[in-house]
């Protein structure tokens, strides 16, 4: 098959601060700044993997502040292959919000987009406030994958990306 053709628009969504920019910066860039500022990537970044031989060229929108005041537009989920929904493992409401995203999520990108979950920062053991448990029903409830992850410390940041780009492969 044309390699050409394992080229998938893969979007992040979730609470404004749960780490979305910072997990992209982490896998494009290998860098993390408590600093972050919306400015500092572009809207879209293109990842490049091999999985198993097969190259997949990833391209991750990012959004841009607006899902602060959750006005993303129609376009932004259009045809678009997979979906992070993250969420920050201190901060409950926004796993509680992860309903949301995965509601437009369906509602804007269609049923058959590849849901992975990233519940981020879990860095921060003594301010964990949500359990593994809850991300495993929750998972369940919306028909995602899920992987515990850390922009900071890097735990899972290669792994999530690739089962994304691997799951991609596997649908085309
Ligand atoms: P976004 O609004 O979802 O894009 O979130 P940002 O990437 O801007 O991150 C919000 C804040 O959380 C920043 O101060 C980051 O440095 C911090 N942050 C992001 N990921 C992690 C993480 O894994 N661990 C810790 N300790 N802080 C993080
Ligand atoms: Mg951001």
């Amino acid at each position: 098959m044309d390699s050409a053709q394992f080229l998938c628009k893969v979007v992040l969504i979730g609470d404004s601060g749960v780490g979305k920019t910072s997990i992209l910066n982490k896998r494009i860039y290998e860098k993390f700044t408590f600093h972050t500022t919306h400015t500092e990537l572009g809207q879209m970044n293109s990842l490049k993997l091999k999985i198993n031989g097969i190259d997949i060229t990833l391209k991750l929108w990012d959004t841009a502040g607006q899902e602060k005041y959750r006005t993303i537009t129609i376009q932004f989920y259009r045809e678009t292959k997979g979906a992070f929904l993250v969420f920050d493992m201190t901060n409950h409401q926004s796993f509680d919000n992860i309903k949301f995203w995965a509601k437009q999520l369906r509602n804007h990108g269609g049923d058959d987009v590849k849901k992975v979950i990233l519940a981020n920062k879990c860095d921060l053991t003594d301010k964990l406030a949500v359990t593994e448990e809850e991300i495993t029903d929750l998972a369940k409830q919306i028909n995602a994958n899920f992987f515990i992850v850390s922009a900071y410390n890097s735990e899972n940041i290669i792994e999530c990306f690739d089962f994304m780009a691997a799951e991609l492969i596997k649908n085309c």
